[in-house]
């Protein structure tokens, strides 16, 4: 690990939440018309001006009601009177050797979440989180080792993703185009930041309905993957109500092992987990599932633990993302050496699974997958209040 290339620390001053009024970032349509009518909009004006509204928070990135020059200075008022438009506080931003950027993010209570911006050839990705801590406790990530402290709202998930456009200078100028010709710096989310977005799913889904909308940050379903631990009962629901793609964190080929590694595994076991997965791909009408393999020498990267790997996958169009392990201080595991991870690849390979090696990104600034923990949150869960959280 190297020292980060840069860090900046912005001052941005920490605004209180201001007594009264409603903050609109995160509102679904439906929910922001309904706003718009309790200030006394009229009912039938009451679709055009959440229309109106919309544009100038999700496409042109504003957040002064003054500057919203189709609105009347009346209705501009009353919605100053009335609403903010505040995202999260943006407290660090560092930047990698590669290009990654780490976004330090303080939410109402002062608790803290991470971000990730990943710049790739003509498109990048930014790692969403949706709880400051997990209640899961993976023994591999080190978001794990951390408390659930909360569920983040949906104005704070898709904040994250204005927060980004912000620092990336990618909201369109008015008057100059719509910023719609081109790649998109911003043109992927993943949702595998810190926490369990199944366990959060209102939130979480919200949120990714805001940043398909196209009236907005428009980013199609298939620019949005959900990573998920395997919380069965919301699968089919993620693809009613959601409709993106998915990841699941699948890690090991053996009830005994994917137990350990992924503790709600005892909940909802391998079998039920691809059960719920076969119809993921039927009702979203979509690609392949990525299933996500975390290398650990000697626990789960054998040559036989790949053809068990093949065999488990017959009939789920799939998808296999095979991840170095990424250390952390006091982690358990060590990292499948580079011959291991391409010896376990080309079986899948071999097989007819597309397996890429995900290069770790962002490494030095702790950006990599599983790195994610807020400095403020560093208590490490005791036995009991693993139990009490889990249930397991
Ligand atoms: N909670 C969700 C999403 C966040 S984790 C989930 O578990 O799916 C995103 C991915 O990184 C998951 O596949 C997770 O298992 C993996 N991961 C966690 N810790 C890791 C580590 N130390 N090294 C590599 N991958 C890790
Ligand atoms: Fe939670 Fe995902 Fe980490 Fe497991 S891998 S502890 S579900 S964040």
């Amino acid at each position: 690990m190297h020292a980060p290339v840069t860090q900046d620390v912005h001052t941005i001053p920490r605004k209180l939440p201001e007594s009264g009024r409603t903050n609109l970032i995160g509102l679904t349509r439906p929910a922001l018309r309904a706003a718009l009518v309790e200030i006394g909009i009229p009912e039938k004006q009451a679709k055009m001006r959440t229309g109106q509204l919309w544009q100038w928070i999700y496409h042109w990135g504003v957040r002064d009601f003054a500057a919203m020059t189709n609105l009347s200075k009346d209705i501009r008022a009353r919605l100053a009177e009335s609403f903010t438009l505040d995202l999260p506080e943006l407290v660090t931003r560092q930047v990698s050797e590669d290009g990654t950027r780490k976004y330090l993010v303080r939410i109402a209570g002062g608790h803290e979440v991470e971000v990730v911006y990943i710049p790739e050839e003509g498109r990048g990705t930014l790692c969403v989180s949706s709880q400051v801590g997990c209640t899961l406790t993976c023994s591999f990530c080190h978001t794990g080792t951390q408390k659930l402290v909360r569920n983040l709202t949906a104005g704070e998930i898709v904040g994250q993703v204005m927060l980004a456009r912000d620092d990336l200078g990618e909201w369109p100028e008015p008057g100059v185009g719509t910023g719609e010709a081109g790649p998109r710096l911003l043109s992927n989310i993943v949702l595998m930041g810190m926490g369990e977005p199944l366990y959060n799913f209102e939130n979480v889904r919200d949120a990714m309905k805001i940043a398909m909308d196209g009236e907005g940050i428009a980013l199609g379903r298939r620019r949005i993957t959900l990573s998920t631990s395997g919380v069965v009962p919301e699968i089919a629901r993620t693809a009613q109500e959601i409709g993106c793609l998915l990841a699941v964190s699948f890690h090991a080929t053996t009830d005994a092992t994917r137990d350990i590694l992924v503790p709600i595994n005892k909940r909802w076991n391998i079998e039920t987990l691809l059960a719920a997965l076969r119809e993921y791909p039927k009702a979203t009408n979509s690609e392949r599932i990525t299933f996500e393999y975390v290398m650990l020498d000697g626990v789960n990267d054998s040559d036989a633990d790949a053809h068990r790997l093949v065999e488990l996958l017959e009939g789920i169009p799939a998808k296999v993302n095979l991840i170095p392990f990424n250390e952390w201080p006091g982690a358990p595991y060590k990292r499948s050496s580079n011959n291991r991870i391409r010896a376990f690849a080309t079986i899948l390979m071999q097989a007819g699974y597309a397996s890429p090696i995900r290069t770790p990104r962002g490494e030095d600034i702790m950006a990599a997958c599983g790195q994610l923990k807020s400095a403020t949150e560093r208590q490490r869960k005791s036995r009991a209040q693993i139990a009490a959280e889990t249930g397991l």
